[in-house]
């Protein structure tokens, strides 16, 4: 359910609402809007409490919640959600474009890709310090000593940064080190995870499994609200199909389709979603286009010589390209990249 609060409806009514919410055993998540401000009413046997809740002080009118994810939908919040993190911000006309190598494989590869994205124009960088890989002999990431690293290329370049969790036991020492959390496409599901990154309250990036569906991508952020943190962006990073020609199937109607039900920014991550270099630059302008409010793409000094996903990721020339293009659709599109 949502209550809707009248327009100049008092802050005193407001917290006597929540108040009554909670009373009735529901969670009330207040949303304050430019317009008037939501209490979304979240739990079991809602709806009974509806005709008590509809005349208290100061409430316009209650009403159910019709989709199956409730604090994502924009039932409960029309404006656009704008996620902030440091040199961050993702959402509305902010476009964030976060750069960086898939692993962070040493401080000088990771310093320099900063300082050379930075200088094209990213907002964050980007690494893997904990690395989901296939294979348990592939490299698996430098773990804390990488999250050190990232964080001496915040410092030398002031760029926010993204960075995977991959377990429940590592939150606590990932959220010291980064940004924005990073939820990896195989973990999308992990439901105790999305609600231990909703509790440390860092700004939270929750990619598309690989076949999980529209819904299944918004019940899972709406994990991490439901926990307590407003700030998550969905990721589109393509799925499996039968197709083989590109690593994954990136799937860009999900950008619009998102976005007319959900307030949450949605970026896309063309690096993964085609694993093919050449095809990177084309599809984040496409996404660009589609109404993305970010982008992640895999830039490293000799992608050749990388420790993972060489064969997707940007040299520093062809991203400052991807970055020219981008910026050009950008504006076409009512968004900067800033
Ligand atoms: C990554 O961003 O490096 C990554 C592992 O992505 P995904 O979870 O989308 O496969
Ligand atoms: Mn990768």
């Amino acid at each position: 359910m949502i209550v809707v609060m009248k327009k100049g409806a008092t802050q005193e009514q407001v917290e006597h609402m929540i108040e009554r919410v909670e009373e009735l055993g529901l969670k009330a998540h207040p949303i304050i809007g430019t317009e008037r401000t939501v209490i979304a009413a979240i739990g079991e046997k809602r709806d009974e409490h509806r005709a008590s809740l509809e005349s208290g002080p100061g409430v316009a009118e209650v009403v159910p919640i019709l989709a199956p994810y409730k604090v994502a939908s924009r039932e409960v919040k029309p404006e656009p959600t704008v996620v902030r993190a440091g040199s961050l911000s993702v959402g509305n006309t902010h476009l964030g474009v976060i750069a960086g190598p898939c692993a962070v494989e040493n401080e000088e590869q990771l310093v320099l890709t900063a300082k050379a994205v930075k200088a094209a124009g990213a907002t964050a960088i980007r690494g893997g310090a904990f690395k989901p890989r296939t294979s348990p002999y592939s490299f698996q990431g430098l773990k804390e000593a990488g999250l050190k690293i990232l964080a001496a290329a915040r410092e030398e370049t002031g760029l926010a940064v993204v960075t995977e969790v991959l377990s429940e036991a590592d939150v606590e020492l990932v959220a010291r080190y980064a940004d924005v959390m990073q939820i990896g496409a195989r973990n999308m599901q992990n439901y105790r995870l999305l609600e231990a990154v909703g509790y440390a309250g860092k700004p939270v990036l929750l990619k598309r499994g690989a076949s999980a569906t529209m819904d299944e991508l918004l019940l899972a952020a709406e994990y991490v609200l439901n926990a307590g943190n407003p700030n998550v962006m969905l990721c589109e990073r393509g799925i499996r199909t039968f197709e083989s020609h590109t690593r994954y199937t990136l799937s860009l109607s999900a950008v619009p389709y998102l976005h007319d039900r959900t307030h949450l920014p949605i970026v896309v991550d063309p690096s993964h979603g085609t694993g093919h270099t050449n095809l990177v630059t084309r599809m984040a302008a496409a996404s660009v286009a589609a109404g993305a409010d970010g982008l992640i793409v895999e830039v490293h000094p000799n992608p050749e010589k990388a420790l993972s996903d060489g064969y997707q990721t940007l040299d520093f020339a062809q991203f400052e390209e991807l970055m020219a293009l981008c910026r050009r659709v950008a504006e076409a599109v009512g968004k900067r990249i800033e």
